[in-house]
C-alpha cells in the first residue's frame, strides 16, 4: 500500500497545522533574536577594531548592570577586548574607601600644591551631578586613576589612565585636566595628526643655526594597543603576552632593518624560554648609551600609578641594525617607537620615524589606541596627541654657566621649551653645558609643527646664548 508523502494533508491535517504554526512562530522568534544578537556582537566586535569606545562603554555598562559582572565579557572577548578588574588601592590610598574620604584628602593636598590637577579636579568632578555618584568597581578604578597624585602631593597631573577607556568612562574629569593642562582655553579643540613638511630638504638643518653635523637629535612617540590595559592595571601575565605578541612585530622589524631585541623577562612561565634575555651588565650599557629606558622602580610617582609593577618583566627593546631606530616596550606607555642618530639635518630622523610607524601598524599584529578627541593615547594625560617628544642636546656654555640649568630654563619656558638632563628627564646637565631640548607641545598640535617649534625654538636659544658675554 502506498504511504502517504504528506501526513498533514490528510483527513487529520487540520489537527496539525496549529502546531505547524506555533512551531513557525516559535522558529521566526529564535531566529530573529538570534540575528539581533548576531548584529549586536558584530557592532561591539567592529567598534573595537576601530576603538570606538563610547560603543564599548555602553556594552559592558549594560553587561554589568544586568549579570552584575563583566568578567564574562573578559573572558569571552580574551585579551583583545579587556577591561580591567579593579584591585584594592595601596600606599597611603588603603584608607580611602569612599568619595568623600577622597575629596577631603585631596582638600588637603590642594592647601599644600594648589596645581596638583589630580586632586582639583577629583574635587570637582566628585562633587559634580557627573562624578558624585560613582560607586563600586568604577569608584575603585577612578581611585587608581588618581592615585599618583594623591600620594605625591607634588604632582602636577597626579592621574594615569587605566585602560584606553578611561578617557571617556571618567571624560568630565579626564577632559578638565588635560584642557588645563595643555592650554585649550575654548575647551573644544580636536587634535589632528598632520607629519607633511614639504619638500625642501635643508629647511630643519640645525647647521644653519651653528650646532654642528654630529649633534644628538632624538625624536620618539608613545604608542599603546588596543585590547590590552595601559601599564597602570597590566598584572604581569598580561605584560608577558604583551611582549609575546610584539615577537611578531619586531621579526618583521628584523627583516626590513636588521638588529635585535633586548628583553630583561627573566623568564616566560610555562609559555617557554626568554630567547632575547639580557645580562645586567648588558642592560646597564645600554642605559648609559641612551637605548634603554631606567629602572622604573625606583619612580614614586610611577610606583604609586602601578605602572611600574613586575619590573622587569615585559620590560625591552628592538634596535636596527644601523642603531638609529628603537622600540622600547613596558615602560610608562606600552611602546615607545624612536628614531636618534648624530647629525644635523631634524627632517631624517622625523622622516624615518613616521615610515617605522607605517611599517608597524601594516603588520597588522597590533592596533594603536586612539581617542577622537584627544588623538594617541597614553597613560599619561601629558603626552596624549601626538604623543610626540623631540629632542636636541643642545650645548650652551654660557647660559648653564656655574652648573646651573635656571638661566636655560628661564629663557625655554616663554618659548615653550621644556629642559632635561643629558640623561633624560630628572638628571643633571652635561659638565659642558649640554641639555636636551624639546617642544613641550603634544596634543592641539600636530606633528609637523612640533619640529618647526623645535627647530625655531634652538635658534632664539643659540640667539641667547650667543649674545651673553662669556
Ligand atoms: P622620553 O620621556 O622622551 O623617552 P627621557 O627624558 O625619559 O625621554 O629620556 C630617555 C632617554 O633618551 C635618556 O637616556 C635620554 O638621555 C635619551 N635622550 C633623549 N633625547 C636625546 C637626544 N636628543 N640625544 C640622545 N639621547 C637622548
Ligand atoms: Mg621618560
Amino acid at each position: 500500500m502506498k504511504r502517504p508523502i504528506h501526513r498533514w494533508k490528510s483527513n487529520s491535517s487540520h489537527e496539525h497545522r496549529p502546531i505547524l504554526r506555533e512551531r513557525y512562530i516559535i522558529a521566526s522568534c529564535c531566529l530573529a533574536t538570534f540575528l539581533l544578537l548576531v548584529s549586536n556582537y558584530w557592532t561591539v566586535f567592529k567598534s573595537y577594531e576601530t576603538n570606538e569606545q563610547t560603543t564599548q562603554q555602553s556594552f559592558a555598562s549594560r553587561f554589568e548592570r544586568i549579570f552584575g559582572t563583566n568578567v564574562w565579557c573578559d573572558n569571552k572577548f580574551r585579551r583583545k577586548y579587556r577591561l580591567i578588574e579593579p584591585e584594592e588601592g595601596g600606599g597611603t590610598c588603603k584608607e580611602i574607601r569612599t568619595i568623600s574620604d577622597l575629596v577631603s584628602r585631596c582638600r588637603d593636598i590642594l592647601k599644600e600644591n594648589r596645581n596638583n590637577r589630580a586632586c582639583k579636579y577629583a574635587v570637582e568632578y566628585l562633587q559634580d551631578e557627573t562624578g558624585k555618584y560613582l560607586k563600586g568597581k568604577e569608584f575603585e578604578i577612578f581611585l587608581r586613576i588618581v592615585k599618583s597624585g594623591v600620594e605625591n602631593p607634588d604632582s602636577s597631573i597626579g592621574c594615569y589612565a587605566m585602560t584606553p577607556n578611561d578617557y571617556s568612562t571618567f571624560q568630565y574629569f579626564f577632559d578638565k585636566v588635560i584642557r588645563d593642562y595643555h592650554g585649550d582655553l575654548t575647551g573644544k579643540k580636536i587634535h589632528e595628526t598632520d607629519w607633511d613638511v614639504g619638500s625642501e630638504k635643508d629647511r630643519f638643518d640645525l647647521q644653519k643655526l651653528g650646532l654642528g653635523n654630529d649633534t644628538s637629535m632624538r625624536v620618539r612617540v608613545a604608542r599603546n594597543l588596543i585590547g590590552f590595559n595601559l601599564p597602570g592595571a597590566m598584572e604581569r601575565e598580561e605584560r608577558i603576552v604583551l611582549e609575546q605578541t610584539l615577537l611578531r612585530v619586531f621579526d618583521e622589524l628584523k627583516t626590513n632593518y636588521g638588529g635585535r631585541v633586548y628583553s630583561l623577562t627573566p623568564k616566560f612561565g610555562p609559555s617557554g624560554k626568554n630567547d632575547n634575555l639580557i645580562s645586567k651588565d648588558l642592560y646597564e650599557e645600554l642605559v648609559d648609551g641612551h637605548v634603554m629606558f631606567k629602572d622604573m622602580s625606583s619612580d614614586p610617582y610611577l610606583n604609586s600609578a602601578g605602572i611600574s609593577n613586575d619590573w622587569p618583566y615585559g620590560r625591552g627593546c628592538w634596535q636596527s641594525e644601523d642603531k638609529t631606530r628603537i622600540v622600547w616596550f613596558g615602560e610608562e606607555d606600552q611602546l615607545r617607537i624612536m628614531t636618534m642618530q648624530r647629525g644635523s639635518n631634524l627632517i631624517d630622523v622625523f622622516s624615518k620615524l613616521n615610515e617605522i610607524l607605517a611599517t608597524i601598524e601594516s603588520i597588522g599584529a597590533v592596533t594603536f589606541a586612539k581617542h577622537e578627541k584627544y588623538g594617541y593615547i597614553t597613560s599619561c594625560p601629558s603626552n596624549l596627541g601626538t604623543a610626540m617628544r623631540a629632542s636636541v642636546h643642545v650645548k650652551v656654555p654660557k647660559l648653564t654657566a656655574g652648573g646651573s640649568d635656571v638661566k636655560v630654563k628661564a629663557i625655554c619656558k616663554p618659548l615653550n621649551l621644556s629642559v632635561r638632563g643629558v640623561g633624560g628627564e630628572h638628571t643633571p646637565i652635561g659638565v659642558d653645558g649640554t641639555v636636551d631640548i624639546s617642544p613641550s607641545s603634544r596634543l592641539f598640535v600636530k606633528e609637523n609643527q612640533i619640529i618647526d617649534m623645535l627647530y625655531k625654538g634652538i635658534e632664539r636659544l643659540m640667539d641667547a646664548e650667543n649674545n651673553l658675554k662669556a
